[in-house]
């Protein structure tokens, strides 16, 4: 496995196998990896034939009171699992590689970046969708693997491909999930042993929005009440949103529609966590 820093040389090993005919598989990722980024990365080695993970913490996607300075960073742990999961390439620039100091250029998602996570976080997104779009143009990939867990995230990205006319193909990657449900997350590694159990309820919530939703005729207000109340009554969970919207504009949901993604965000203790599942709504008929 090649481990470079250089942006410039990067392109040049990718070109390289590129011109050997291979198709090339991109995974951005900010370290501290996890089974979850494992399973990307492995996803990408089955699809394609050159696989480059990225590992930059990037700092444009940071609020000024958020964890940039104290976010894990692990680079040794990393590179043996991009080797363990088959990462032929591992892209691990400095800021300054990145960001020039007098850069003045960004890419924003404009709607679908506003809401949500984006109103929580101002310019967390444009942080996201800049930093995806320099890495894309720096690795070139044909196919690009991103997790369901960030599942704004994901939509962000396939507008912003679509709407620059990006040569690359996105592909969302189901959430691996730990025994007790909750989400794989770099951030998890913050939660005292007491948040870790607590944090349990958020994957719990989502569950419950899944059997609302199959199994009764609840609306999706009702159902974000019943997500909602269920967060509230957890000690140490203090609920920032419990959505159920459309699952490709984010909007709220007026009637039972055949889907709806839930999502919800929560702070437990300092830790911010999210997490989310796609609804199937039962037909009114099934009933
Ligand atoms: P991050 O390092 O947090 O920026 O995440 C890098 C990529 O890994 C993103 O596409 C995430 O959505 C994805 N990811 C993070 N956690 C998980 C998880 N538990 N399951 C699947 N993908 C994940």
């Amino acid at each position: 496995m090649m481990i470079e820093s250089s942006a410039a040389a990067t392109r040049l090993l990718i070109r390289k196998a590129r011109f050997a005919g291979k198709s090339v598989g991109c995974v951005p990722t900010m370290g501290a990896l996890h089974p979850g980024h494992a399973s990307l990365i492995g996803r990408a080695r089955e699809s394609c034939d050159f696989v480059v993970t990225t590992i930059f913490v990037n700092p444009t996607q940071f609020g000024p009171n958020e964890d940039f300075t104290r976010y894990p960073r692990t680079l040794e742990q990393d590179l043996e699992i991009c080797r363990k999961s088959g990462a032929d390439l591992v892209f691990t620039p400095e800021v300054r590689e990145m960001y020039q100091p007098d850069a003045q250029t960004i890419v924003r998602v404009t709607q679908l970046s506003s809401v949500l996570e984006g109103a929580h976080r101002p310019g967390h997104f444009d942080g996201v969708s800049t930093v995806v779009a320099k890495l894309f143009l720096i690795t070139e990939p044909d196919l690009a693997f991103f997790g369901q867990k960030d599942y704004q995230q994901q939509l962000i990205i396939r507008r912003m491909v679509s709407d620059l006319n990006l040569p690359v193909e996105i592909v969302t990657c189901p959430i691996v999930r730990e025994s007790d449900g909750l989400a794989m997350s770099s951030r998890n590694r913050y939660l005292s042993a007491e948040e870790r159990t607590a944090a349990a309820a958020l994957s719990a919530a989502l569950k419950l929005a899944e059997r609302l939703a199959a199994e009764t005729h609840s609306s999706p207000g009702e159902i974000e009440d019943q997500m909602a109340a269920f967060l509230q009554s957890t000690d140490r969970i203090e609920l920032q949103y419990a959505v159920v919207v459309d699952t490709d504009t984010l909007e709220k949901l007026n009637h039972r529609p055949p889907t709806g993604v839930a999502l919800v965000a929560a702070r437990v203790g300092t830790t911010r966590l999210i997490d989310n599942t796609l609804l199937r709504f039962a037909s009114e008929e099934f009933h």
